[in-house]
């Protein structure tokens, strides 16, 4: 199939704006993606015409929303290919899905001394949960460094493993560095070690076609509003036998069988782990954006991405006045850098701004990896399936009147 560059763009209506005067040139989407007209649609029809509770009433509007709310279970079981869509748990995005792990499976299988391996590039929501664990029931965690190309050797991750350790936890894909990390060689060692592993797949899943159960992963979250969909919306796969295993985080309406005042009886998973009303709308426009992204075909998106992160790197590798991090073979098309001289990124992505490009700025909830790079803060240019050599182009240009300003 062509991938048509032009329609797809059509796709997105915020992309025909001008900001500041300029044609947008959106480079933001490591922090969040521009929605397709059919989610918008989708969205605005679930709220004007579609709306009520899910699994709650035994009316009309609740049985539709129930039914497209469950059809979105499927949806995300066939973008990552699980093996059934019991396997997929419904969250508010990749932080919750997490913290859903840490408490609902880590806390009660891990005590003092057990060992949680992680990456220097984990995005903060895969290592603050973490830290609970160290601060609450005495966990430790050991870090494996990036390398000076911003790869992730897998063999140290699995040398990391010990005979304490009960989960490795790294990215699919770094948000600052763009590394793709060889998970699959991770996932299949520490499970032949008899380690879980959680892959964040917050950035992966938007990049890469992802087949969990070639993976290996227990656990793989994803994020809606970074796959082109709403936020509030997400989901994780976890593996049957450790869904089993594990006991329900929040407490509350939907997650039960029966309640009475001596005792609880909890819903089967995965329903078990899904508390309270949920991101009923956002849920099912996350449904469209993954059917949007399938019929686009991931691996056409990841070949449109791959030849601008090969452009990318060859048009900001040619200026002298960029430091640019992370350079690892086959990485994503997420570039971080600095400027040479006194200017801070903020200042950078301020005056690119002007010119209509957006970038990010700051430390991308990324402290260990910030400290590892011995920097303090970095602009970040992370591109998607609408983006363009064009973009690159402007890119540049409006990195060289930031280095003629500041320089
Ligand atoms: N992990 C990674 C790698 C991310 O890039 C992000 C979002 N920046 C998250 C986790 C957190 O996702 P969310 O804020 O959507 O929960």
């Amino acid at each position: 199939m062509s991938y048509d560059i032009a329609a797809i763009r059509a796709d997105f209506p915020i992309l025909t704006r001008e900001v500041n005067g300029q044609p947008l040139t959106y480079l933001d989407n490591g922090a969040s993606a521009q929605k397709p007209q059919c989610v918008i649609d989708a969205v605005t029809r679930g709220y004007a015409h579609e709306y009520a509770n899910v699994h709650r009433g035994l009316h009309t509007l609740s049985n539709i929303a129930t039914e497209k709310y469950e059809a979105v279970r499927g949806t995300v079981a066939r973008f990552l290919k699980a093996g059934s869509e019991d396997e997929i748990v419904f969250t508010s995005g990749t932080t919750e899905a997490i913290n859903l792990i840490s408490y609902g499976w880590a806390m009660p299988w891990l005590e003092a001394g057990d060992e949680i391996v992680l990456s220097v590039a984990e995005h903060h929501a895969n290592i603050v949960p973490w830290h609970f664990l160290r601060e609450r029931q005495g966990v430790v965690l050991k870090w494996v460094d990036t390398e000076p190309d911003g790869s992730l050797d897998p063999q140290k991750v699995l040398d990391a493993i010990g005979p304490k350790t009960k989960l490795v936890a790294v990215t699919h894909v770094s948000n600052v560095l763009g590394t793709v990390v060889d998970v699959k060689t991770i996932c299949h060692g520490a499970r032949a070690r008899g380690v879980a592993t959680l892959v964040d797949g917050s950035q992966g899943a938007v990049h890469l076609p992802v087949d969990v159960v070639d993976m290996g992963c227990d656990f793989y979250p994803i994020t809606g509003h970074k796959l082109y969909g709403p936020s509030g919306s997400g989901a994780i796969y976890i593996r049957a036998e450790r869904m089993a295993e594990m006991r329900p985080f929040m407490g509350g309406g939907d997650m039960i069988r029966e309640v009475t005042k001596e005792a609880v009886c909890y819903a089967d998973p995965p329903m078990k782990f899904e508390a309270g009303t949920p991101g009923i709308v956002q849920t099912i426009g996350m449904g469209v954006a993954l059917d949007y992204m399938m019929a686009l075909g991931m691996e056409n998106i990841a070949a449109h991405e791959a030849d601008l992160a090969a452009y990318a790197s060859e048009r900001l590798g040619a200026l002298n006045f960029l430091d640019l991090q992370g350079h690892a073979p086959g990485k994503a098309a997420i570039f971080s850098f600095t400027m040479d001289g006194p200017a801070h990124p903020h200042d950078l992505s301020t005056i690119l701004d002007q010119k209509g490009v957006a970038v990010r700025a700051g430390q991308h909830c990324t402290g260990p990896l910030m400290e590892h790079l011995g920097v303090s803060a970095t602009a970040r240019a992370s591109f998607g399936l609408y983006n363009t050599r064009d973009e690159v182009d402007r890119l540049v240009e409006a990195l060289e009147l930031a280095h003629r300003l500041l320089g």
